[in-house]
């Protein structure tokens, strides 16, 4: 689940991280009152789930009140990267001297939380790391032990060189760290922390996703979640008892179980095709699952062809077959689908499928390149 940046701000205000003060508005008077509050310039940021909002417009200065209601129009009226900007966070404008950047993401690989920092922080963090991967100083931290002092320091050091800067750059890691482990974050981002011509070093942006398995025992994060930010898709997948992810592909996915539904984006990739989303309908037999599914698959406009993959355990293929047909009579399907099933019941969700004129391939192979040439016809 990821956070506003505004409620990112507050955890890390609460962690004592040094902020800038601020508040969210959801219209250009709303905006204007705040401004007028604060006094003084102000910057004016979309709150919508994804970076590089600066480069897309979402980002504005304003030197009085008058013009933070005016560019508020401006960037409330904006859809950056699919998402419709409903709420802006208003805060003091911060004078910049330099930008760094600070990350903490959970490392699957290693198994501990991993420091990024980069004196090339900024806007285009993407690229330092793509072309520059040099400038980043990385620090994998031992869980048993937390964020040592003197890492810490090491960190600091990577970012600046005067010496009160490192100590507070250090005490910043220590504090980010602390916030990362207590929320149960996969990731924790300040992006620029920046220095001021005074010499302060404050956060200007946070990015802080929770894992979704801490919310159950976290109700104060999970009150946070914003269904009018994340994607309609998403949201209704996750209403249904659907494992849906979103991607930015054109073959849509129904498949059982985590594993075989990253099996078969995989296949599909192998066979030069883009998966548009993850979906696994679980172990369950539930024809409604398959029917929330493809309503939620179709609605998605770069779908250009479907493909199921059901390996029937104590999925019933029979079942996936009567909501395949079960959804194809309350809506329109108005791309290719391809089935693949194997399993229990197999013969009899052939019948279904074939009663309605539909077919269903046996081998993953031959399903997947047939779907790929399908979308790739119709792209
Ligand atoms: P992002 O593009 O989504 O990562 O949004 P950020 O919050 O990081 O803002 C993008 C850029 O806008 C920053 O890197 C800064 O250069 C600039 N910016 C953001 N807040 C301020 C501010 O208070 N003062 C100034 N001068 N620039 C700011
Ligand atoms: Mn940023």
């Amino acid at each position: 689940m990821n956070l506003h940046e505004y409620q990112a701000r507050a955890l890390l205000r609460h962690a004592g991280i040094p902020v800038p003060d601020g508040d969210v508005a959801d219209t250009p008077a709303g905006v204007e009152a705040i401004a007028r509050r604060l006094g003084g310039g102000v910057v004016v940021k979309a709150q919508v789930h994804t970076g590089g909002r600066g480069k897309a417009g979402g980002v504005k200065l304003a030197a009085d009140p008058a013009e933070a209601r005016r560019v508020a129009e401006q960037i409330l009226a904006l859809t950056i990267k699919g998402l419709p900007v409903r709420k802006v966070l208003v805060a003091p404008v911060a004078e910049i001297a330099s930008e760094s950047y600070v990350g903490i993401i959970l490392d699957r690989e290693t198994q501990r939380p991993v420091f990024m920092v980069s004196a090339a922080g900024g806007v285009d963090i993407e690229e330092v790391a793509a072309t520059t991967p040099e400038k980043i100083v990385k620090l994998a931290v031992d869980p048993r032990y937390g964020l040592l002092p003197h890492e810490a320091t090491t960190l600091g050091f990577a970012l600046y060189r005067d010496v009160k800067q490192v100590r507070a750059a250090a005490r910043i890691m220590e504090q980010l760290y602390r916030a990362f482990m207590e929320s149960g974050a996969t990731l924790a981002e300040i992006n620029p922390l920046v220095t001021t011509p005074a010499g302060e070093v404050v956060a200007l942006d946070a990015k802080i996703s929770i894992d979704d398995n801490e919310l159950e025992r976290r109700p104060d994060l999970a009150a946070l979640r914003d269904p009018t930010a994340e994607a309609p898709s998403e949201v209704q997948a996750r209403e249904a008892g659907l494992t849906f992810i979103k991607l930015d592909g054109n073959v849509g996915c129904v498949v059982n179980g985590a594993g075989l539904s990253m099996a078969t984006m995989d296949l599909v990739k192998y066979y030069g095709g883009e998966p548009a989303n993850f979906l696994d309908i679980g172990g369950s037999s539930n024809p409604e699952k398959v029917v929330n599914a493809l309503r939620i698959i179709t609605a998605d406009p770069s779908v250009r062809a479907i493909l199921f993959n059901i390996f029937g355990g104590i999925t019933r293929t029979d079942d996936v077959a009567n909501g395949i047909v079960a959804a194809m009579q309350r809506f329109p399907v108005p791309v290719p689908i391809v089935i693949r099933l194997t399993g229990t019941n197999e013969r009899e969700a052939v019948r279904i499928l074939e009663a309605v004129g539909m077919t269903a391939l046996n081998d993953m192979d031959e399903a997947v390149q047939q779907v790929v040439a399908l979308a790739k016809e119709a792209a």
